[in-house]
C-alpha cells in the first residue's frame, strides 16, 4: 500500500549491503547495480532504508540475470510495507494484549511516537499481524514442542457468534495447555459441518501423538453425535457453565417474582416523605396554629418515639416492612413537636426513604448473588436498624414483633 510521506519529510537514513559479495555460482565479486529505496516508519521515525543490489559482473556467469538483495532487509521490514516490525509488533500487542480500539491506537501512535497512520492502514496492519500470529499458533512444530510433556489432551468445542445472522465461529481448545487450537467460521451448525471440525481436532491430535483423554462441550447435538463417532469411548462431558447458565433461568425467574411480591408490601415512602416536609414546613412559619399532629403521638413531649406508634403495625396484614413506613412515620411526626430537633429527625426519615427507594430500584447482581435476594437482604438490614433505633429510645424494649 502507498504512503503518501508529506513534503519536506526527514528521513534517518540506514544502508544495507549484501553480506558475502562472492557470486553463488563462479565466485567473482559482485557490483552494485541498483538501489532500492524503501521509507517506512519505525518508532524512530521516518525511515528510509537503502538497500544496495548486486549481481555478477560476468554475462556469461550461470547467475546471469539474477540481482542479489541485503539479507538485513527483511530484518527491518516486509517488502513495500509502510511500518517496520517495531511499530508493527507494538499495533499488534496493543490490539490484542490490551484490547485498545483502532482509534486509540492511532491517536497513540500520533501523540507518543508522530506516526501518523489511518484507521484503514492500521486495520490492514492488524489483519496482517492476526494471520501470522495464527500461523506461528498452529505452526506443527511448535505445537509439538508446547505439548511435549503432556501426557493426554483434553478438547473442547464451543460456538461464538459474533452478531446475530453471522456465521458462526466454532473454536477447538485444548485445556492442560488452556491453548486454542483453531476456529473454523460455519455458516451452519448442520452436523457434516461440525463433524468436519471434529475430524479436524482428531487429525490435530493424532499428529501430536497425544491420547485424548475428554471432550467438553454443551449438549449441542452435532457435538455429540460427531464427538461419539471420531472419539469412541473417549468420555464426553458437558460443560459447567452451560449447565449452571441453565439452571440460572428458572431461578432467575422466581427471583424476580419475589422482586415483585416484596415491591408491593413495601409501598407509601411518597405520602411518608410528603408528611415530613409539610410538617416541616409548618414548623417553619412562625407561631401558626399547633400542627395537625395524630392524637396517637402526643403521648410525650420528648424526642422519644411514642409507644402507641410502635405496635401499631403488627395490626397490618401485610407485615413485614409496613411496619418500616408507619414506623418512620411516627418517628417523624413525634419529632414535629420539638423544633430544635425536628430538622434532624426529618432528615432521618428522608434518608431511610432514600435508601428504601435505592433498594427497591437496585437491579443488579447475576444469578449467583440474584437481585430479588440482594433486595431482601437490604430491606432486612433497614428493618434492623429501624428496630435497633426504636428500642434504643425505648429504654431497650424488645421489639413488639
Ligand atoms: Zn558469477
Amino acid at each position: 500500500m502507498a504512503y503518501r510521506w508529506p513534503a519536506g519529510t526527514t528521513f534517518k537514513r540506514i544502508d544495507l549491503d549484501v553480506q558475502d559479495r562472492s557470486c553463488p555460482a563462479c565466485g567473482r565479486d559482485m557490483h552494485v547495480c541498483d538501489h532500492r529505496y524503501h521509507h517506512l516508519w519505525t518508532l524512530q521515525g521516518p525511515t528510509q532504508v537503502v538497500n544496495r543490489l548486486v549481481r555478477c559482473p560476468d554475462a556469461s556467469c550461470e547467475s546471469r540475470g539474477c540481482t542479489f538483495s541485503p539479507e538485513a532487509e527483511l530484518s527491518i521490514s516486509m517488502p513495500r510495507w509502510c511500518l517496520g516490525w517495531d511499530v508493527f509488533c507494538w499495533l499488534g500487542h496493543r490490539r490484542f494484549a490490551r484490547h485498545w480500539s483502532v482509534s486509540q491506537l492511532r491517536a497513540e501512535l500520533q501523540d507518543t511516537h508522530q506516526i501518523r497512520l489511518s484507521d484503514d492502514a492500521i486495520t490492514h496492519y492488524i489483519g496482517r499481524y492476526q494471520t501470522m500470529l495464527a500461523a506461528r499458533q498452529q505452526d506443527p512444530e511448535r505445537l509439538a514442542e508446547a505439548y511435549r510433556d503432556i501426557a493426554s489432551l483434553v478438547l473442547t468445542i464451543d460456538g461464538l457468534q459474533p452478531e446475530k445472522g453471522h456465521e458462526t465461529l466454532y473454536v477447538v481448545r485444548e485445556l492442560t495447555r488452556k491453548r486454542v487450537w483453531f476456529a473454523e467460521p460455519l455458516l451452519s451448525s448442520a452436523e457434516q459441518e461440525v463433524h468436519r471440525v471434529i475430524v479436524l481436532a482428531r487429525q490435530w491430535a493424532e499428529r501430536l501423538g497425544k491420547p485424548v483423554r475428554a471432550w467438553m462441550s454443551d449438549k449441542q447435538d452435532a457435538f455429540v453425535k460427531a464427538i461419539a463417532t471420531e472419539f469412541p469411548g473417549i468420555p464426553h462431558r458437558y460443560c459447567q457453565n452451560h449447565f449452571v447458565r441453565d439452571l440460572a433461568k428458572p431461578v432467575l425467574d422466581m427471583d424476580s417474582q419475589a422482586k415483585v411480591t416484596m415491591r408491593s408490601k413495601v409501598r407509601g415512602l411518597r405520602a411518608i416523605e410528603r408528611r415530613v416536609l409539610e410538617e416541616r414546613r409548618q414548623a417553619m412559619a412562625p407561631k401558626s396554629p399547633p400542627p395537625l399532629a395524630p392524637p396517637k403521638s402526643v403521648a410525650t413531649p420528648t424526642t422519644t418515639a411514642p409507644a402507641s406508634a410502635t405496635p401499631e403495625p403488627c395490626t397490618s396484614s401485610a407485615g413485614g416492612l409496613v411496619q418500616t413506613d408507619s414506623a418512620l412515620e411516627a418517628t417523624g411526626v413525634a419529632t414535629a413537636e420539638e423544633p430544635a430537633v425536628e430538622d434532624e429527625a426529618g432528615e432521618v426519615v428522608l434518608g431511610y426513604c432514600a435508601a428504601v427507594r435505592g433498594i427497591l430500584n437496585d437491579s443488579q447482581g447475576g444469578p449467583l448473588h440474584p437481585p430479588g435476594v440482594r433486595m431482601s437482604e437490604a430491606l432486612q438490614e433497614v428493618r434492623d436498624s429501624l428496630e435497633h433505633n426504636l428500642g434504643a429510645k425505648k429504654g431497650g424494649l424488645p421489639s413488639p414483633c
